[in-house]
């Protein structure tokens, strides 16, 4: 028998979420000796993760297994859409085991069933914080799984379960390791971010020997203490989320909140059964620029619901132009398998569709540019994601998630590195993009 090291190739589709699942596998993998192999040719076998979220990611996903298998041959999936095997398993009976979502225990058992562990696992070459797939200098925190809503156009808390949120303890540590190893960012992510702990009820739970509750503003407030920054995002506006905005305004963790509304009349919300659909989130929005003004909202919505008039849209218009928000994605509605909102009447026409797409988002690139054009002229800090081919450095501001927001370009006779924190003057602004000089 040969002594190389067993290689396994690995595909990772989707969301954040699933990104989180992939570098657990990986790092299990790494844990236990096994090496990534780069290649189909190279591999012993293969791990798809895949995405199931709407129509589109499941063709990519069955592309992307269908690939795996002519190149390689032997692979194994897992993900979203294995909480579908019979999808998977009719399209492509070779595969060789199917697991869903967040099951590393489940993954590894098939990977040491189909390619057994080498005998000395290197543990010594896996760093501590595990194998990250983002750039160094940023990471996504998860901090629970699963979802206790049932909006009527998502199947994810069907296809990932109940919310179950990590020990706080646990979720701290992390934080902290990948600080130490480098990282500059925390992205918090979930399914519900405000819901962080209702599972627990909040439980007391322990870190550097201190209490510390399972609530995200807790949660916030420690992980404001590490010196890096911090991003939340999948908030939900609950009156619970306004203890967050004081910790922006102090400079604890950063002025920006991703909070998907996805509509703004209450009849389409109801429809939707979204969480916090009550809320007067015109007044919160308000209240929470009154607290910390520089405070950077990013917002998805859905235009074309079932159900969906003329004056539910206008509503949307409406709220949009008054929320003068700073960052907005647009979906038409799209039927995912198995949603609850695929039973509705009333299905708005595609091309009524894609005109309330265009309309919405033309309303709000002229919100967008002259947000970034009134900041023109001011200095402030970003951090730096790349070197570009030029010599100039694509960077991020507070204001900037990345791979969802824009970028600044940064010229400067300095020279940077990705990773670095760098104070800048704005010189220009588009629609999504701002440039800048270095001070
Ligand atoms: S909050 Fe709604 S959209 Fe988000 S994961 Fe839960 S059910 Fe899906």
């Amino acid at each position: 028998m040969s002594n190389d090291p067993p290689k396994v190739g690995f595909v990772s589709l989707g969301c954040p979420k699933a990104l989180v699942d992939s570098e657990r596998i990986l790092t299990q993998l790494r844990v236990e000796g096994y090496v990534v192999s780069p290649s189909y040719d190279a591999a012993d076998l293969v791990i798809v993760n895949t995405c199931g979220f709407i129509d589109s990611a499941v063709e990519e996903s069955l592309e992307a297994i269908g690939e795996a298998v002519t190149e390689n041959g032997r692979v194994i999936v897992t993900g979203c859409l294995g909480a579908k095997s019979q999808v998977i398993k009719q399209a492509y009976p070779q595969v060789l085991a199917v697991t869903g979502p967040q099951e590393l225990a489940e993954v590894m058992e098939a990977v040491h069933r189909h390619l057994p562990r080498p005998h000395d696992p290197f543990l010594d070459l896996v760093p501590p914080q595990g194998i990250k797939l983002t750039p160094r200098h940023y990471a996504y925190l998860k901090i629970s799984e699963g979802c206790n809503h049932r909006c009527s156009f998502c199947i994810i808390p069907s296809m990932r379960g109940r919310l179950v949120s990590r020990p706080v303890g646990l979720v701290m540590q992390e934080a902290e390791s990948l600080v130490r190893a480098g990282v500059k960012e925390l992205l918090v992510i979930s399914q519900d971010t405000s819901a962080y702990g209702i599972d627990v009820k909040y439980r007391t739970g322990f870190w550097q020997g201190r209490p510390l509750r399972t609530r995200m503003g807790d949660l916030a407030g420690a992980l404001g203490g590490l010196g890096v920054w911090v991003r939340l995002h999948y908030v939900y506006p609950y009156p619970h989320v306004d203890e967050t905005i004081p910790l922006m305004q102090e400079g604890k963790i950063l002025p920006y909140l991703d909070v998907p509304f996805q509509h703004a009349s209450a009849r389409i919300l109801k429809a939707m059964k979204r969480p916090a659909d009550s809320e007067d989130n015109l007044a919160r929005i308000r209240a929470w620029r009154q607290i910390c003004p520089s405070l950077t909202l990013r917002s998805t919505f859905i235009v074309g619901f079932p159900g969906e008039t003329e004056d539910d849209f206008a509503m949307l218009l409406d709220f949009v132009s008054e929320a003068q928000l700073d960052r907005v994605g647009c979906f038409t509605y799209s039927a995912v398998d198995g949603a609850s909102a695929n039973s509705l009447p009333d299905p708005v026409a595609e091309e009524v569709k894609q005109e309330r797409y265009a309309r919405l988002m033309a309303l709000q690139a002229g919100i967008s540019a002259a947000k970034l054009k009134a900041k023109i002229g001011c200095t402030m800090t970003v951090l730096v994601d790349e070197i570009a081919a030029d010599g100039t450095a694509i960077a991020r501001s507070a204001a900037d998630a990345p791979d969802v927001d824009g970028v600044v370009t940064v010229r400067g006779n300095r020279k940077l590195s990705a990773g670095e924190f760098v104070r800048v003057r704005i010189t220009g602004a588009g629609e999504h993009d701002l440039w800048a000089d270095t001070l």
